[in-house]
């Protein structure tokens, strides 16, 4: 059975003291949802906000890592490093790494297999941009996506995956999908990955929506079939706008 989860994205935002602020106010909400809630804030802040959320059903995890396991690579950070600090799930392909740090499909692969080997769980990210959308190319730009990062992997690894659909043309930008347009892309979605792994797999792998959702439009979003939770950046900024998200289910 595949899980309902709702995890905040919360970018290059928050120092350490922000960060505080927002973990102690994140404390006071109350879940009324089966939601799995998750929060990534920046590397500087896992550990601290891993300490502070220990005792709660928030599980803190990162927004990026590199595929070595160390070494070399200044400014980078490993699968292992993060386990050291309580994550034991990272976000990747989000296309701001894609645009603005140039990742591709097959970088994006060799970091899904790191993290795979260290037994991490993995929301991986993946979305058309509004020319796609324009030209009607969108399933083709997602379906690709999904193929040259994901297909080499074994049926089993579908157990650590989670998958999260983010238009390019919805994210920080007011305009979501429709309901509809967000249902239509995730069957496709599960589709795809039903078509090489079966559907016994593609039925269980959740599929997340993100791009601006909100508290009010939240409910609406989630109440599709193949829409199994959403990754929300803005709005997770505030705990009490997050929580009505995650309570939305
Ligand atoms: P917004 O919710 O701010 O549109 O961001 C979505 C996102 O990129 C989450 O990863």
């Amino acid at each position: 059975m595949r899980k309902n989860i709702v995890a905040g994205n919360w970018k290059m935002n928050n120092d350490l003291s922000q960060t505080e602020l927002l973990l102690t106010d994140l404390k006071k909400q109350t879940q009324t949802s089966n939601a799995e809630v998750m929060v990534a804030p920046t590397f500087t802040n896992l550990h601290h906000a891993f300490i502070s959320l220990k005792d709660t059903k928030i599980e803190v995890i990162a927004q990026n890592m590199h595929f070595a396991e160390n070494g070399a690579y200044t400014g980078e950070i490993s699968a292992s490093m993060l386990k050291s600090v309580g994550v034991e799930t990272v976000i990747l392909g989000h296309s701001e790494r894609r645009e603005y740090f140039n990742e591709t499909d097959e970088l994006l692969a060799k970091k899904v297999d790191a993290a795979l080997a260290k037994d991490m769980r993995i929301i991986f990210c993946f979305g058309e941009e509004l020319a796609d959308r324009k030209s009607g190319k969108e399933e083709d730009v997602v379906g690709s996506q999904i193929k040259n990062a994901l297909f080499h992997l074994k049926a089993w690894d579908y157990k650590n995956i989670i998958l999260a659909y983010e238009p390019v043309w919805a994210i920080g930008t007011g305009e979501t999908a429709s309901p509809e347009q967000a249902q239509d892309m995730h069957a496709f979605i599960r589709k795809t990955i039903a078509d090489q792994y079966g559907y016994e797999i593609a039925n269980d792998v959740s599929i997340l929506y993100g791009g601006s959702v909100k508290p009010n439009n939240a409910q609406e979003i989630f109440s599709k079939p193949d829409v199994d939770g959403g990754l929300i950046g803005g709005a997770s900024l505030n705990a009490e706008d997050f929580f009505a998200i995650v309570n939305a289910f």
